[in-house]
């Protein structure tokens, strides 16, 4: 085992079968565990066969069990930070942590495993090459709506963590400010009850008004239609793409719509028009 190194390591998000081979050697190996709960986190090292000293490290203590945490490590001990389920740091605690490690030049090494946010993503069919995620949205409507907002000319896919009591609300929410857009409310993954709701967002909250959600959910909403720049306005891409003699009337709409967001019957429609204005 390395020592002086933190191991920040992803645990299970409900199945234990998504705990890694590594992590469970790692977690055997190191010289403490610092835990978001011990009692919960026991219960998965009972599980594993792991009997290794316990810390706490959670919101409310971070700064004096940091400083602890902090001190073992420069002692030349290896610690392993776990949370409650999935990733530590992601909406868990962990940051100021791995921040003064780093700080200090401790090793900290990943290792890396279940993670709700992504799990949602991969199999939400919305697109994944630009995404962002924003964690838990303000409890209060007032605050919410300006964090969502924010959020309305992102590019790609956005991904929240909402608590079940406060889903149908966020939904409203949503959809007041960002459009109805298609949204996906992926519930339990991992576990028994694990559904994907998906369709237009009031479609989604529709179906969930009908029962009281229990359980983890995580929102993801689809990319809304990005305002082209002022430069890149509908006419401006058109001209640009008709100095091309090479191309047909078709591919210039097809290119044209991708460029500045319209459909391609509408680029199609003014491209003709333009051409008529030419000739
Ligand atoms: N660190 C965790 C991770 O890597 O996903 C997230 C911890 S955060 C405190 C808890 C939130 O994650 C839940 O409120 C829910 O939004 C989401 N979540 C966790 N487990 C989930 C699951 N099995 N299904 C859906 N969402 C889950």
């Amino acid at each position: 085992m390395t020592t002086a190194t933190l191991y920040v390591i992803a645990t299970p998000i409900g199945n234990l079968e998504d705990m890694t081979y590594r992590a469970v050697r790692i977690l055997a190996e190191v010289d403490l565990i610092a835990a978001e709960d011990t009692r919960h986190s026991l219960k998965l090292l009972n599980h594993f066969g792991i009997s290794k000293p316990l810390t706490s490290y959670f919101d409310h203590n971070q700064q004096i069990k940091g400083e602890r945490i902090l001190n073992a490590l420069r002692q030349g001990k290896s610690v392993a930070l776990i949370s409650d389920a999935g990733t530590p740091c992601v909406s868990d605690p962990g940051y100021q942590l791995v921040r003064d490690a780093v700080a200090e030049n401790i090793p900290v090494i990943p290792i890396p495993g279940a993670c709700a946010a992504i799990a949602a993503l991969s199999a939400s069919g919305l697109p994944t090459d630009t995404f962002t995620f924003a964690g838990f949205p303000p409890s209060r409507h007032g605050k919410r709506c300006t964090f969502l907002s924010g959020m309305n000319a992102l590019p790609g896919t956005l991904v929240l963590y909402e608590a079940p009591h406060r889903l149908l609300d966020t939904l409203n929410d949503i959809r007041e400010v960002l459009g109805d857009r298609h949204v996906i409310v992926a519930r339990e993954l991992t576990k028994i009850y694990e559904e994907c709701i998906r369709g237009t967002t009031s479609e989604v909250i529709a179906t969930v008004s009908q029962s009281i959600v229990r359980g983890e959910v995580v929102i993801l909403i689809a990319p809304g239609k990005v305002a082209p720049p002022e430069n890149e306005a509908l006419e401006k891409v058109l001209e640009r793409l008709m100095a091309d003699e090479n191309l047909s009337v078709k591919d210039i709409a097809k290119q044209a719509a991708a460029i500045s967001g319209v459909s391609r019957s509408e680029a199609y429609a003014e491209a003709l028009k333009l051409r008529t204005i030419e000739d």
